[in-house]
């Protein structure tokens, strides 16, 4: 508390604090306050001068060094990929396309894959988000062994430039109308990027094989790789749980890369509505992974295939995909293996494992030994790999089983005994 005692002291010490605070704001500098930054998406170490970003257009050249003309000439290379197809899914306000990649196994029999969608760059100048979307996209055309269960699996679909309006017109962040592209989710008039994705997520919602992780690629001033977590206040503590799940598992594939979750939190009350997290959250609740990945932002960015890898192996662990692909040669001529269960005897439930070389319709099925049908463990089309399933003995009396398993290669059972 102040009170004049008359003693001239502290009116010295007083002007001594006063006079810094008043030079620094006379200079225009007002202070940044990191720690309410880091809750505001996309605005880390945002400057509304642009200083930043500007240096960074010298350093990095035209387009933050990767512009719309060279994205068309890595076009023609990935469409050489026979896991690739590429679409436009509309054009932007100076008409240029907004590009789609589908990479998944070219086998039309396969049904029902898991669905992943990705887009990168609506903020021009964070090029690094193309960068890992780049390294993504390399890895699910590789011959590797987990690349191959990823495009058996599932189906990616990646915008790697969402803005190219802004790419060619080198602004930090917006479209041609100057309209902030990730805030511009609640706008009226609706920009045709923001309306194209939009139409795009609802179109494949309506699928049979809807979307179940969307990620928005950025890159952030921070100089560090983390997702922006949304709190459960601001959406709900099952969410909150499986973003904690998702994030944990990429992070434990890059951990002196990649932050852990607790790193950037947002949405501590209500859900803001501009963001396209927010459009998932406020559509499809729960049902939707939907985050936004930051890389770094500086001088010090790199590591992208790491970083790529890492996101997909997140990925497949949150889908629970299997980790590679069976080597059919293991599984004889069938292409099958039905393994004992575990435990056996058991008292409640038993393990069922299985492996199938190639992808196939599989139904698994328990029967008592009259060979009554006790009900089905698995009927889905699947892709190659190895399994795991649980079956519930509680409503069946003890007794000795039978389990079955029938792909479109093959039949093969086994005894299980139920003691209770
Ligand atoms: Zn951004």
């Amino acid at each position: 508390m102040l009170t004049c005692t008359g003693n001239p002291l502290r009116y010295i010490l007083l002007l001594l604090l006063l006079i810094p605070a008043a030079a620094r704001a006379q200079k225009g500098e007002t202070a940044v306050d990191t720690t309410r930054h880091v809750f505001y998406l996309d605005e880390e170490g945002w400057d509304s001068g642009g200083k930043h970003i500007r240096g960074l257009l010298g350093v990095l050249g035209p387009h933050w060094g990767f512009g719309y003309d060279s994205l068309l000439n890595r076009i023609s290379r990935w469409r050489r990929s026979p896991y690739v197809t590429i679409d436009s899914l509309g054009a932007s306000v100076q008409n240029r396309g907004i590009w789609q990649l589908t990479i998944t196994s070219p086998l039309p029999q396969i049904k029902y894959r898991r669905t992943v969608f990705i887009h990168a760059r609506t903020h021009p100048g964070e090029v690094q988000a193309f960068h890992v979307a780049d390294a993504i996209i390399d890895f699910l055309t590789s011959e590797n062994d987990f690349a191959r269960v990823l495009r058996d699996r599932t189906v990616f679909y990646i915008v790697p430039m969402y803005n190219p309006d802004g790419v060619e017109l080198d602004a930090p962040r917006e479209n041609a109308h100057g309209v902030d592209l990730e805030r511009g989710w609640d706008k009226v008039p609706m920009e045709p990027e923001v309306a194209t994705l939009k139409r795009r997520f609802a179109e494949l919602m309506a699928s049979p094989a809807p979307i179940e992780i969307a990620l928005n690629m950025h890159s952030a001033y921070l100089c560090k790789r983390y997702f922006v977590y949304h709190e459960a206040s601001g959406t709900s503590p099952d969410y909150a749980a499986r973003e904690q799940r998702f994030i944990t598992g990429v992070h434990s594939y890059f951990a002196d890369g990649i932050e852990p979750w607790p790193f950037n939190r947002t949405w501590d009350s209500v859900a803001p509505t501009h963001f396209p997290e927010s459009w998932w959250w406020f559509n499809h609740g729960a049902d939707v992974m939907a985050l936004t990945y930051e890389d770094m932002n500086c001088e010090t960015a790199g590591m992208y295939d790491s970083t790529g890898y890492a996101i997909l192996r997140g990925i497949g662990d949150y889908l629970r995909l299997p980790a590679s692909v069976v080597d059919a040669g293991e599984l004889g001529p069938q292409g099958l293996l039905l393994h004992q269960n575990y435990p056996n005897p058991f008292s409640g439930s038993t393990t069922i494992r299985y492996a199938v070389a190639r992808p196939t319709h599989v139904l698994l099925r328990v029967f008592n030994q009259l060979g009554e049908d006790m009900g089905k463990v698995v009927d889905e089309y699947q892709g190659s790999g190895e399994y795991e399933v649980r079956w519930n003995g509680a409503e069946h009396p003890s007794g000795v089983y039978i389990y079955r398993i029938e792909t479109g290669d093959g039949v093969e059972s086994r005894w299980l005994t139920l003691r209770k």
